[in-house]
């Protein structure tokens, strides 16, 4: 394990609530720590807020949406305030990926070329739509025309998790910024440090005070109170299924907000005897290990066809064990340590009920070193597909590794899941590429790839991974209201 390295420990600046655009205590005065899972030591402690500060936050947040300026100026001014914002992110890349880094045990170089950059990418994309928002002209019948308006929908709450999160900061924020929504914003407990310096940067940009707030606080006060809140207007959500399913519970108890919910994954990848299959180990370690395997899509069930299946052992075994696992801030690593200890145990009781149900071992299974949550990167082999480590999302660096015969079997094992996020193909064969594509029931299918993505790829899943868009023009509907206006063509018919 690689553990050398300068600790480079960022600047924690921004450690209480962003509320109308001031930085602010709880009022409650409490506070959280967060931690660092490379030590398990304190990083900062960070306002707590709950109920009461989301009710203040909501109250801006009103306020700045029925008559404050954002929703009332023009696309175009507000793409450019926008840009402005995703220039601020660029500038401050070296902050923001230090801080998220530190805060959820992310490769540091990878924030630095993928998640900082991407979120500011986000920003740029839905900045340029934000003067592009159309409605449609009705011809209709008779004596009436009529035209459609797009509306913000109104005040935004958006609850996220630590896995990625500015990332997942810039992917709620972008699209309801650009229709002209407010926005409040409740990050992971765990990782609540980039979404705080983002709500500076975006004050400096010239966002108005009361159309970005962001509450850093715990699910069960501060994120069921936005959830419940009668003056939301819609919830973005990412995050757990059993999550998700309390959001819809508190939306039907409150003002029936609509929701989108992009919720967990248990993701096949399916690898045909025609692949490379060098290329296939390197999908399968992407597909698998990528961010820890801390990943909503994670292609953590990879099914094997029979007559490269031990070639393919054999390959995802050395490069498995190849992987340094050790300090994300440093060079060379490959895989940081898991967020927090909660999810460190969790991890690690799967790999053991993995062990108990009779699946076999191929390499990993164990925590690396005796400080902070690293664990071994993990090849399961001899698994069946009603095995708790088939069946539920582990959020970890867990391959559970399968053998089939036929292209019809791998898809009906592919889909025996009650998730449906995202699902990979290996092969050279159209046909079965197309088959098997079009077979799968997940909101994303990669093709002899995985986890390629951008702005304007839709991303939403199927079955309990949820509803509603993110990324793409899609995630704009999510944040704007249709209105139809009629009148009539000649004269008033009363
Ligand atoms: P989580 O569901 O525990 O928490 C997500 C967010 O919800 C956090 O901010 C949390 O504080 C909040 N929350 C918890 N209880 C709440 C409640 N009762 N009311 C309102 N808010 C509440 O998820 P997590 O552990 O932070 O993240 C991991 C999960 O997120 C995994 O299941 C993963 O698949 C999912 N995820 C999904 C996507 C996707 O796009 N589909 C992306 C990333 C992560």
């Amino acid at each position: 394990m690689s553990t050398e390295g300068k600790m480079k420990m960022p600047d924690i600046k921004f450690t209480k609530l962003f509320i109308d655009g001031e930085f602010v205590d709880a009022i409650s005065g409490k506070t959280f720590e967060t931690i660092d899972p490379r030590s398990g030591e304190v990083i900062a402690r960070v306002a707590e807020g709950d109920m009461a500060d989301i009710n203040l936050a909501v109250k801006s947040a009103r306020e700045a949406f029925d008559h404050g300026e954002w929703p009332r100026m023009s696309g175009a001014q507000r793409g450019r305030i926008m840009m402005r914002f995703a220039d601020l992110i660029d500038e401050h890349t070296d902050e923001l990926a230090a801080l998220d880094a530190i805060d959820a045990g992310k490769l540091l170089s990878m924030c630095k070329i993928a998640d900082v950059p991407g979120s500011a990418g986000n920003l740029r994309y839905y900045a340029g739509a934000a003067d592009k928002i159309h409605g449609e002209t009705l011809k209709m019948t008779m004596n009436y025309q009529g035209y459609t308006l797009k509306e913000p929908i109104g005040v935004v709450g958006g609850i996220i998790p630590w896995n990625f999160p500015i990332f997942m900061f810039s992917m709620k924020v972008s699209p309801a910024l650009a229709v002209g929504c407010t926005i409040v914003l409740k990050p992971a407990e765990q990782t609540p440090l980039s979404a705080l310096y983002c709500a500076h940067l975006a004050k400096e940009a010239g966002i108005p005070d009361g159309v970005l707030n962001v509450v850093p606080g715990f699910g069960s006060t501060a994120g069921s109170a936005l959830a419940s809140h009668m003056d939301v207007d819609k919830i973005l959500f990412t995050g757990s299924t059993e999550v998700g399913r309390k959001i819809m519970e508190a939306s039907a108890r409150s003002n029936l907000k609509p929701l989108s919910l992009e919720l967990g994954g248990k993701s096949p990848l399916v690898i045909f005897d025609d692949a490379d299959v060098d290329m296939a180990t390197n999908l399968a370690q992407i597909a698998s290990f990528t961010n820890k395997g801390e990943i909503c899509i994670a292609g953590s069930r990879v099914f094997v066809q029979e007559g490269i299946y031990d070639e393919f052992l054999k390959k995802a075994v050395e490069k498995a064990e190849s992987l340094k696992v050790g300090d994300p801030f440093h060079v060379d690593t490959n895989q940081g340590p898991q967020v927090d200890k909660i999810q460190f145990q969790k991890v690690l009781s799967y790999i053991e009920s993995g062990r108990t149900d009779g699946a076999t071992l191929a390499t990993g299974g164990s925590r690396c070193g005796d400080k902070g949550y690293y664990i071994q990167p993990t090849i399961f082999t001899d698994v069946k597909d009603d095995m708790m480590i088939a069946k539920d999302e582990i959020f970890g660096p867990v391959m559970s590794l399968m053998k089939f015969k036929t292209t019809e079997e791998a898809i009906e094992r592919a889909n025996d899941t009650k998730y449906g996020l995202a699902a990979g193909v290996v092969t050279n064969d159209i046909n079965i590429m197309n088959q098997v594509s079009r077979s799968i029931r997940a909101g994303v299918i990669w093709v002899n790839c995985y986890l390629a993505s951008g702005p304007d790829c839709p991303f939403g899943g199927y079955k309990m991974s949820g509803f509603g868009s993110d990324q793409g023009m899609d995630a704009l509907d999510g944040v704007l209201k249709k209105k139809s206006i009629v009148t009539p063509i000649y004269k008033t018919p009363w």
